[in-house]
């Protein structure tokens, strides 16, 4: 019986499991981490065409039913409690990780991971169609925001495909889709925390001009540059945003 509170909605579609296996297209050698396998849909496929799975499952029975394939490395824990960086130290590689995700802790995953992203080769993930439009959404559309910028500053992000409902039981209330995200190999430097405060305060009001939102925050961290403020967050391409984030007196913060 799926458990509501963990966000159990198992896929049962064949052919979009396939199209995600094939979408991830598991190479001999490397080493994958799924978040959230349940029973197992996505899982055993995967065990297949792969050496090295770990899965992580925070519900108990579910882990202990997958505790019985030898070949599977199962961590029954919180995803979120998860330590990335030291788990791609144990295989000596870094991780690409998949899952068909618990939608009500998408966003918290997506940043878990973000602070743990030089572990990481790539990511693929199902998730509510609504959120993946948002991380991929470029500036001017109206789904860009702070979701946007928070990722692709670090990551290159497609939409690859949506799934309907019926392709789960129970079936989720929401449309889902199957991102993925690419970790840019020559990031800016930057601190993210630094960001992450711009772009709070930058999207705090939407439709307003930066001049009312961003103004008076900016003078207050002793910037003195002429960043363009005649215009709204949504309209910044996100190497902006980084661009003034690095551009940031470091120790007004
Ligand atoms: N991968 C399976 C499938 O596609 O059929 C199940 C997907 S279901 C949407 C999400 C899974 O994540 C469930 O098995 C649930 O128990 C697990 N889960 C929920 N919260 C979790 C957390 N914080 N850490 C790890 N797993 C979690």
């Amino acid at each position: 019986i799926p458990r509501k509170r963990f966000g159990q909605h198992f896929l049962t579609d064949t052919s979009v499991l396939d199209d995600i296996v094939r979408a991830i297209a598991p190479q001999p050698g490397e080493a994958l981490v799924e978040i959230g396998p349940g029973l197992g849909a996505l899982t055993f496929p995967l065990l297949e065409r792969c050496e090295r799975l770990t899965v992580i499952e925070l519900d108990r029975d579910l882990a202990a039913r997958l505790r019985k394939r030898a070949e599977l490395t199962v961590v029954e824990a919180d995803v979120l409690q998860v330590d990335f960086t030291a788990l791609a130290a144990q295989t000596g590689r870094p991780l690409r990780v998949v899952g068909n995700l618990p939608y009500n802790i998408s966003s918290p995953i997506a940043f878990h991971l973000l602070a743990q992203v030089d572990a990481i080769e790539d990511q693929h993930f199902m998730l509510q169609k609504e959120v993946v439009d948002r991380m991929a959404a470029a500036p001017g559309h109206k789904d860009y925001g702070r979701l946007s910028v928070m990722l692709q500053w670090r990551y290159e992000i497609e939409s690859l495909f949506e799934v309907p409902p019926e392709a789960f039981d129970p079936p989720p209330r929401v449309d889902s889709a199957v991102v993925r995200m690419t970790p840019l190999r020559q990031p800016p430097q930057l601190d993210a925390a630094r960001l992450e405060a711009l772009v709070a305060v930058a999207f705090s009001q939407r439709r307003k001009l930066l001049r009312h939102t961003l103004g008076r925050w900016l003078t207050e961290q002793g910037y003195e540059g002429s960043f363009d403020l005649q215009r709204r967050a949504e309209e910044v391409p996100v190497g902006e945003f980084v661009a003034l984030a690095q551009a940031l007196p470091a120790a007004q913060r």
